[in-house]
């Protein structure tokens, strides 16, 4: 159980539950067990939303901004150890023939170790979940469970005996119940389908029936790269969008990481079947992957969300350049700069993100929400004077005005300082562990 906290006279910045943004200034916040028990402008109200108001901490936040902690919507967490190892290449000289051949080094206490190194990333630019795709995940959620982090964790579900792929229900169940000690609001578990062009035909429908069978939900990549689609056309005669729905992989709730090449057929698709696109701008630029249209996603009804992708391909985990990229590249491709404005931005690497994450009580700061939030520091001299709140959140802010992040209530980081992670001990294990993997 945490801690009662009332914040007091911040700017408060939200979406609501349908992803109107709304600023308040003069604001209070009130946090109860782990629950926003007030959120407006009277000081009264927020201190009898609370069961023992003078048992709770106070804090002045004049000069503060509250919003949403990030919703991260994809990461490869473990990653972190190949940072900076291999870069300027084209996305399939860097993943088969200087990653995959990397990872084939890792154990299970690197995948624990470079998770902890980016859940601290994370944590320090106000990311507070993330959808992670990675393998012996198990690991990995340890990381995020010490840590107080939210997370959405792919399970591989499958292996290759003999040149064959054999699916893997009994180790799913497995992976869950080795997570069955975590907060069931803290996890929640997804089945691994790592693209259209990883796998044999016969195993997609496979995946999809036992992602039914789970009830569970799906992370894949979408179109990253005109190759993808390219080889898709070539081997299935339809594009990876058409490919997966029609092997049932959107059958299921579904992240798609990418969606950089899709047709207007495409878009429509996600549209009827749900699918969330997570939009990667800076690993899209990096990998010369090319340019998500994500105004023609939402004007399509698709539900978009932000990720910074793995640090092999991005090399950071940082939401504010990721939500100050995906504006330009939206103006860009639109030839507009009204295109993907700043609210919008807000709504989309919180709320939107927390949403397809299976999150629903976060992302968004009103009663009876999850106290999942962020400090940002308006004195800091990249964000002062501050002028348009939202604007300065979106084009000002760095890592560095992020003051303090709560998840359920708990300071994950208070005073810039991480509180749940000892970066000392991940620093000095992850840079042994990153050197052994490179073969240095
Ligand atoms: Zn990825």
């Amino acid at each position: 159980m945490s801690k009662a906290s009332l914040f007091l006279n911040a700017c408060i910045v939200s979406p609501d539950l349908s992803g109107n943004i709304h600023t308040m200034n003069n604001a209070h916040l009130a946090v109860d067990n782990g629950i926003i028990s007030y959120v407006g402008t009277s000081e009264e109200e927020a201190k009898n939303s609370l069961l023992n108001p003078s048992s709770a901490d106070m804090f002045n936040c004049r000069n503060k901004l509250i919003m949403p902690t990030f919703a991260n919507g994809h990461s490869h967490l473990p990653m972190s150890l190949l940072k900076n190892s291999a870069d300027d290449l084209p996305l399939e000289d860097w993943l088969f023939n200087h990653i995959l051949p990397r990872e084939e080094n890792l154990n299970s206490d690197d995948i624990y170790f470079g998770s902890l190194l980016g859940i601290a990333e994370m944590i320090q630019s106000g990311i507070g979940a993330t959808a992670d795709m990675y393998f012996m995940a198990e690991n990995t959620a340890r990381a995020a469970s010490e840590a107080g982090f939210r997370i959405n964790l792919c399970h591989d579900g499958k292996y290759k005996k003999d040149d064959y792929w054999y699916t893997d229900e009994k180790g799913f169940s497995e992976f869950s119940r080795s997570i069955s000690n975590m907060d069931s609001e803290m996890i929640r578990t997804s089945l691994m389908v790592h693209s259209i062009y990883l796998y044999p035909e016969y195993l997609y429908p496979q995946l999809s029936e036992m992602a039914k069978s789970l009830n569970t939900s799906i992370q894949v990549h979408i179109s990253e790269t005109q190759v993808e689609v390219d080889n898709s056309i070539r081997l299935y005669g339809r594009t990876p969008v058409e490919a997966l729905r029609d092997f049932g992989i959107f059958d299921r709730p579904c992240i798609g990481a990418h969606g950089v090449h899709l047709s207007d057929s495409d878009r429509k698709i996600l549209s009827e079947k749900k699918v969330t696109i997570a939009h990667n701008p800076s690993s899209n630029m990096k990998l010369a992957s090319g340019l998500c249209d994500v105004r023609s996603l939402i004007a399509e009804g698709v539900n978009v969300t932000l990720g910074t992708d793995g640090s092999a391909s991005n090399n950071n985990l940082n939401m504010f350049q990721e939500i100050r990229l995906a504006s330009f590249i939206a103006k860009i491709v639109c030839d507009d700069a009204a295109a993907l404005n700043a609210k919008e931005l807000i709504d989309i690497s919180t709320r939107a993100g927390y949403h397809s994450m299976g999150f629903n009580k976060s992302g968004v700061l009103e009663a009876g929400m999850n106290a999942d939030l962020q400090i940002i520091d308006l004195l800091n001299p990249s964000i002062w004077p501050v002028g348009q709140p939202e604007s300065a959140i979106v084009y000002s802010a760095t890592t560095s005005c992020v003051e303090s992040v709560m998840v359920a209530g708990n300071f994950l980081k208070y005073k810039n300082d991480l509180l749940t992670i000892d970066i000392d001990k991940i620093r000095h294990e992850t840079m042994t562990r990153s050197r052994r993997i490179a073969g240095a």
